[in-house]
């Protein structure tokens, strides 16, 4: 068993020797407002993630169609760079003779 002393990681008050190993903060004054921070905390990292993830293009960046860079702003998933790329390689794909099966 260590033993080291702990602290309250929100206010840095020494734990009691007592306290069981389970306990990290000094009473429920200070869990509850270090759990209401981490979850704030938590939200806005989510978010920015969120955001940073939704920019970035996985993979692809080429479109399909022109072989034109597509933006960053559009989804990862994106295979064209706009939506006349996509309608072209649309019809180019249905019109587009059937190569003869040999
Ligand atoms: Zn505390
Ligand atoms: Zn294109």
């Amino acid at each position: 068993m260590t033993r080291r002393i702990r602290r309250c990681p929100w206010c840095r008050t020494e734990l009691p020797r007592a306290a069981p190993a389970r306990q990290r903060f000094c009473g429920s004054v200070c869990r509850k407002r270090a759990w209401r921070h981490r979850r704030r905390r938590d939200l806005l990292i989510g978010r920015a993630a969120a955001v940073i993830l939704g920019d970035t293009p996985v993979g692809a960046g080429r479109c399909e169609q022109c072989d034109g860079i597509i933006s960053i702003r559009k989804r990862a998933d994106s295979r064209f760079c706009s939506p006349a790329c996509r309608t072209r390689a649309w019809r180019e794909r249905l019109g587009a003779p059937r190569e003869p099966s040999r």
